[in-house]
């Protein structure tokens, strides 16, 4: 029986592309034990450091006293306790649409969004960047799917050319994010959203790895281009700069209605944990306060710091637009290589390869925290230094 999955097993690790599982004995920080090693953590997405914030803890704290651990069943079911209300009015009030809703995760946001908002005769048009739940969601959805290269405007636009042709009568939906989550570039929003009302559709926004961190009280991307009108369906996830866990969906009532009724992964899933409402509530309430504020400052200095340190990463022409700084080497096989001799000198940054990104783009992802200290993140910086002359070096003689 088993030898059936261990000869696939057997060929994923023969590619590099086997994934193993490690164990953490110590919070998501940026010092982290893992199994017996400490080491210093550069692979959370949790980039303000909410994910131990005491205020947070002592939120989810009370409302486990309050209202105990699961939330018994769907909220369709056995109702919305209060604290999934306060944070939906929390999150509409924060990213200032009319309404909310939450998920049990960003994952689930996207999935049953785009399959509840989609028919078989809608056209869905995604950028090949995006996280594969936006692309899972469009494909369960079963609506025509049409992918434009990353970024590449005039593919969008002949794709809704195309789609408006062939499907005059359909919903036309554009899903992109706005900042990507293995590259950390931006989207150019302000153009999709000329293209979408020019053709009349309809755009939804995943803002993961936006919100925290980008904007006024880190509202993220549409906000900061002052387009959050624009935008008719607004995503993200509550699990990354907030420190929480959980998606969730924003925009016009009607929207949030409608999901009500037609997204099945909100609809046959129970609710998640009130405590942790009530924590992501309070991670607003952070995002909101002037702490706030000073933790997102001290995010951008260490990242001006890592482009100090990193000049051949980030020539003066190429700006920082986020915390996720890549480090493309090619092979699955030199970013696993690449992964290990970094982590020998005591940093653990993960290495991505396909499927999370295109064959051949394998990398190292650094994601930055505030809370990393610059001695942490200079410690780093003269590994990856020394990583990647030595890299050069053997390609020199191997040319
Ligand atoms: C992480 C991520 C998600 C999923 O969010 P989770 O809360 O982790 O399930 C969705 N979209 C993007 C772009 C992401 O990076």
């Amino acid at each position: 029986m088993s030898a059936h999955f261990e000869a696939e097993l057997a060929e994923l690790r023969e590619r590099s592309l086997l994934r193993q599982l490690r164990e953490i004995d110590s919070p998501q920080q940026p010092e982290m034990e893992l199994t017996g090693r400490r080491l210093i953590n550069f692979s959370s997405n949790d980039y303000l450091g909410l994910a131990t914030e005491p205020a947070l803890r002592e939120a989810a704290k009370q409302a486990i006293d309050q209202y105990g651990l699961g939330a018994g069943a769907s909220r369709l079911i056995s109702g919305t306790l209060s604290p999934h209300a306060r944070l939906e009015e929390k999150i509409a009030e924060w990213k200032r649409t009319e309404a909310a809703l939450t998920f049990t995760s960003g994952y689930s946001a996207a999935v049953g969004t785009l399959s509840g908002l989609l028919r078989k005769d809608d056209v869905v048009i995604v950028d090949k960047l995006s996280h594969a739940s936006l692309i899972d969601g469009a494909r369960l959805s079963g609506a025509v799917l049409r992918v434009f290269p990353h970024n590449h405007l005039g593919k969008l636009e002949s794709h809704l050319k195309w789609a408006r042709e062939h499907y005059p009568d359909s919903r036309v939906l554009v899903v992109t994010e706005s900042v990507f989550s293995m590259d950390g570039d931006w989207s150019p929003l302000a153009e999709i959203v000329e293209m979408k009302h020019r053709h009349g559709a309809l755009l939804m926004l995943d803002e993961a790895h936006a919100v925290g961190v980008i904007g006024a009280n880190g509202r993220g991307l549409a906000d900061k281009l002052g387009l959050t009108a624009e935008i008719d369906i607004h995503m993200g996830t509550l699990s990354k700069a907030l420190g929480c866990a959980g998606g969730y969906v924003c925009g016009s009532r009607a929207l949030i209605d409608l999901l009500i009724n037609r997204a099945r992964s909100f609809i046959f899933s129970t609710a998640p944990p009130p405590s942790v409402a009530a924590a992501a509530t309070a991670a607003i309430v952070f995002l909101l306060s002037p702490a706030g504020e000073r933790r997102r400052q001290d995010l951008r200095t260490r990242l001006l710091l890592f482009a100090d340190e990193m000049p051949q990463l980030f020539p003066p022409e190429r700006k920082i637009q986020s915390a996720i700084l890549p480090i493309i080497l090619g092979s699955s096989k030199r970013a696993l290589d690449a992964m290990r001799i970094i982590g020998e000198a005591g940093y653990y940054v993960p290495a991505i390869r396909f499927p999370t990104v295109p064959r051949e783009t394998a990398r190292l992802r650094v994601t930055l925290s505030a809370r990393h200290t610059p001695e942490q993140i200079k410690g780093l910086c003269s590994a990856l230094r020394k990583y990647l002359a030595g890299l050069k070096a053997a390609e020199t003689v191997e040319a």
